[in-house]
């Protein structure tokens, strides 16, 4: 028996790590030092602490530890770089070329641009399987274009982009570009020097690390990178965010990212195999279920699936000890699809009836396999009660009927 409820939403958050916890431990207590202190001990030892994590975060992406800036998260990442890199470029253009399936964090730090007259945006679409074509990205760069900004893979549909050719394409034109690497990093291995990446956002609680830290990293050569702060204050960070360093988070943080280096081929691996046991297991057993996202380009934790004449929700309410997310956000008063699975150009229905799996570090053959069969039971049990599945099966061709108010 495995035990419930069963976490499988690792897009959203993960747990944090035990070892990681182990290292944030000691700077809770003995070890709470300022790290700007810079006349005793107590400062120098939290430094330190901080010194060590920056060269964690910086080895992961292979990057230098002075190009690492710590935040509070990724939210404040990608605003800094994206509003940074506009206000201060401003002489040089105004304009900004992204994705429609970026996270909101990006999408409405740009709408915030939009509103205020200081920046026009370009959102490029993305195919049906997720991914921006890099002939876009070229196509839209024009004489103001100051900043691309392109997620590295996607956190509901775990599409990964062309990453490489888009850094390339940026190089050439001699565009800074920001990358979202929040669902990447430690998953994937990303390289801001072959990737060509300028800017990018990382998460501590993404990647088994505590939430409310985060980091961007800011190239310090060819180019070197220049952001105006949105945080003003004691000039922490190289001037780029100002305010006492969270010296618990960051040290957590570091941890979870020289973990996550070390184990990623392993877990990569691990994680691939989990997910197709998954993803077998539910289209052997089911008809009318379609995959959404690229089939092979996707993060290995990723799965996310829209199950025909079943709305999501209903099936979320119906599995009730298995904690995943639905393609649907409650948005005031109404049931939105998600914008994501919308930009794929699948139908309204199908939108609604989208599940994002997100598989992670603790989850186990045993619970992919709860997993598969509790969702298989109730997915029938709501078709068996739906007269539009009925209809489909029967081979009435749904769009040809008249339907009586
Ligand atoms: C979670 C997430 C963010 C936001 O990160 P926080 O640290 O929670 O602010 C940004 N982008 C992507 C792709 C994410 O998945």
């Amino acid at each position: 028996m495995v035990k419930t409820p069963i976490y499988m939403d690792n897009h959203a958050t993960t747990p944090c790590d035990p070892r990681v916890l182990d290292a944030m431990m000691p700077y809770f207590t003995t070890k709470f030092g300022n790290a700007a202190s810079r006349n005793h001990s107590f400062g120098w030892e939290a430094e330190e602490a901080v010194d060590k994590a920056r060269n964690q975060l910086a080895s992961i992406i292979n990057a230098k530890a002075k190009e690492i800036i710590f935040t509070s998260g990724a939210t404040e990442s990608d605003n800094l770089a994206i509003k940074g890199v506009v206000e201060f470029y401003k002489d040089k253009g105004n304009h900004v070329i992204t994705c429609v399936t970026e996270h909101k964090a990006v999408l409405d730090s740009c709408r915030a641009l939009e509103r205020q007259g200081k920046a026009t945006v370009t959102y490029l679409p993305v195919d049906k399987h997720g991914m921006v074509d890099p002939d876009d990205v070229r196509k839209a760069i024009t004489d103001k274009t100051v900043l691309i900004s392109i997620m590295y893979a996607n956190n509901e549909i775990g599409t990964i982009h062309p990453i490489r050719e888009i850094g390339r394409i940026a190089k050439e034109k001699e565009v800074i570009f920001h990358c979202d690497a929040v669902q990447a990093v430690g998953k994937i291995p990303v390289d801001v020097e072959k990737d060509g990446i300028d800017l990018l956002a990382m998460s501590g609680h993404k990647i088994y690390g505590p939430k409310g830290v985060g980091a961007l990293y800011v190239r310090s050569k060819g180019p070197r990178v220049r952001l105006t702060p949105i945080i003003d204050g004691g000039g922490h960070e190289r001037g780029m965010r100002s305010g006492t360093l969270n010296v618990t988070g960051i040290v957590g943080f570091g941890a979870a990212c020289e973990i996550a280096a070390k184990e990623l081929p392993e877990e990569a691996r691990r994680l691939t195999e989990l997910r197709n046991r998954l993803q077998a297991g539910l289209f052997e057993r089911l008809d009318e279920i379609y995959l959404n996202g690229h089939p092979t380009e996707r993060l290995p934790g990723n799965l996310n699936v829209s199950f025909a004449y079943v709305e999501g929700e209903s099936l979320l309410m119906g599995i009730n000890d298995v904690a995943v997310s639905s393609g649907s956000a409650c948005t005031s008063a109404t049931l939105e699809p998600s914008y994501v699975i919308r930009a794929l150009g699948i139908n309204e229905e199908l939108a609604h009836s989208s599940i994002r799996f997100g598989l992670g570090r603790f989850n186990t053959a045993d619970e992919v396999d709860y997993v598969a069969d509790r969702v298989t039971r109730e997915v029938k049990r709501l078709r068996e009660m739906s007269p539009l599945y009925e209809m489909a099966k029967e081979g009435i061709d749904l769009k040809s009927v008249q339907w009586k108010a």
